[in-house]
């Protein structure tokens, strides 16, 4: 027998680590396989309601994957590095196996549990999963990790992709009665503390672990809702994904950010169906560029592999600037500003729209994550750690590699980043990705019924043309032109340079 253990990794089918350990697929003197989820303290420290709901979410689906296949999920409360040597001895496992997590502390966290399974003398395996390409796999041909996303894409896309797993047969697993009788005898037998702590398929509520339920709606979860999305997506929207994945009214992105962040679907069965998607589409009656829309999005599959190389090969920016400026940027920091972006109160309307979604939905369309980010760094001249902690908090999808890469671009501090003198200019982002102000009306219910020049024009209004539009809306809480200004100052200071230059 060995035991898998899941992490961010939520689903039975192309998980490379949960096929070894069940001996899924080719290597038929593996397995059979034990699953179990650690919530772990430290890693909880970390978490947020919004997280803790939609990871709860994402283990129920998981759960009834496994009782679905005669087996279940163990479920277990501790540090891992005692719960797991324990626990394998309680089912008589030889081998522990996990998927790769490849930030600071998740490496960190994994050293500890090597070393503590070595102590007992469990073999212990670690595979490659979460990404197509491993951080390691791509590099320049000096041998160095990329900075430059375009260079890393165009060996990204020209390296084979391995194929999708199948998920373990009911063979495979470990029967729910042996998982039931091994963990409940071990711990009624030493008195209820070896493995006290791990239940069969129950999982905790919220408020056992210290969160609340959110305020925001957090969406479904697991597999089978991936799968939907994903093939929902490939059907229609893709084909139309490089021309409408900017306007956040339309629904032309695929949602599956937190399915991927959570592992509910695996990277190589998502690109598979694209590259599915992209032959059909040659012989279909798709549009003649259908093939280049899906390689726009695998572009994006891309995005998130660049950010987790990052990660990997730099730990210290989840808190460090990647880039350096010798001065160092004077951040204004000013704890009203912040408040009023956070709350979806600035009088920037599509600010506004962005931030509210984020409290709904817990989710924002990438554009307007962008100008979110833009309109906190470079108008409100806020450090984009304060931004990053806030989406950690509220994003259902919050991802550490992708959630600083994206704060870090936006704040001209990271790899590849948006220059420093680029400055989004809220209003005309507006009018530009949301010409109707149908996203912005969405979300902001002050601005119903308002016509859209107004709402774009909302600081070229006169208190009382704003009073007669929309009396409860606040006007903007600072002027654009003045704080680009200021930004730019900033930057070039950082930068060493003079200002007035
Ligand atoms: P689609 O357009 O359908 O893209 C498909 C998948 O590609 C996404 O699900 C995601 O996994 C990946 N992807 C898309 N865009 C990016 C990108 N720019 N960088 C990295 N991966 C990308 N994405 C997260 O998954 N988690 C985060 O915490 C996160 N924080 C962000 C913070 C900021 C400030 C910015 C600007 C972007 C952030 N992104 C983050 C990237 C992006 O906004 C989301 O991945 C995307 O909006 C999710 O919607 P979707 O699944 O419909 O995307």
């Amino acid at each position: 027998m060995e035991l898998f253990w899941h992490r961010r990794d939520l689903r039975t089918a192309d998980n490379v680590g949960l096929a070894a350990a069940t001996g899924t697929g080719d290597d038929a003197d593996r397995g059979p396989g034990a699953a179990v989820f650690v919530f772990d303290p430290d890693v909880l420290d970390h978490a947020s309601d919004v997280r803790a709901r939609r990871l709860l979410d994402g283990l129920a689906a998981l759960r009834d994957d496994y009782r679905e296949r005669g087996s279940d999920l163990l479920v277990a409360r501790g540090d891992p590095e005692t719960v797991l040597p324990r626990l394998a001895d309680a089912l008589d496992a030889d081998r522990v196996v996990w998927n790769r997590d490849y930030s600071g502390l998740a490496r960190e966290r994994d050293a500890g549990v090597r070393r503590a399974l070595d102590d007992v003398d469990v073999e212990r395996e670690a595979h490659h999963d979460a990404v197509l390409h491993d951080p390691d796999a791509i590099r320049t041909n000096a041998g160095d990790p990329y900075s430059v996303y375009t260079y890393y894409w165009k060996k990204w896309t020209d390296r084979a992709k391995d194929d999708p797993l199948p998920a373990p047969s009911r063979e495979e697993l470990v029967d729910a009665d042996v998982l039931a009788s091994a963990v409940g005898s071990e711990a009624r037998a030493d008195g209820g503390s070896a493995v006290d702590r791990v239940a069969v398929g129950d999982l905790p509520t919220p408020a056992d672990l210290g969160f609340a339920e959110p305020d925001a709606e957090v969406g479904p979860a697991g597999t089978a809702v991936a799968r939907e999305r994903l093939d929902a997506f490939l059907d229609g929207a893709v084909f139309g994904y490089e021309a409408d994945r900017d306007y956040p009214s339309r629904e032309s992105t695929s949602r599956l950010s937190a399915f991927l962040t959570y592992g509910e679907i695996g990277v190589r069965e998502t690109y598979a169906a694209t590259t599915e998607a992209m032959a059909e589409a040659e012989s279909d009656a798709q549009p003649d560029d259908a093939p280049e829309q899906v390689e726009e999005f695998q572009q994006q599959l891309a995005w998130r592999e660049f950010y987790t190389q990052v990660l990997f090969h730099n730990p210290e920016v989840v808190t460090e600037n990647f880039k350096e400026y010798e001065e160092g940027i004077a951040w204004r920091d000013d704890p009203e500003e912040i408040a009023a972006w956070k709350r979806g109160e600035t009088g920037y309307p599509i600010v506004d729209a962005g931030m509210r979604q984020l409290r709904e939905e817990a989710f924002i369309h990438n554009r307007v994550r962008m100008i979110v980010a833009s309109f906190l760094t470079k108008d409100l001249l806020a450090d984009w750690r304060h931004g990053y902690e806030h989406f950690k908090q509220l994003l259902a999808d919050h991802d550490t590699a992708n959630n600083n890469g994206g704060w870090q671009w936006a704040a001209s501090t990271g790899t590849d980043a948006q220059p420093y003198f680029r400055i989004f200019n809220p209003m005309t982002q507006g009018e530009r990705y949301d010409p109707d102000a149908e996203y912005i009306a969405e979300y902001v219910p002050e601005l119903r019924g308002v016509e859209a020049d107004l709402i774009h024009g909302w600081h070229e209004l006169s208190p009382t043309q704003r009073a007669n539009a929309a009396p409860d809306y606040p006007a903007p809480i600072v002027d654009h032109s003045e704080r680009r200004e200021e930004a730019l100052a900033m930057y070039k200071r950082a930068r060493g340079e003079d200002p007035e230059e």
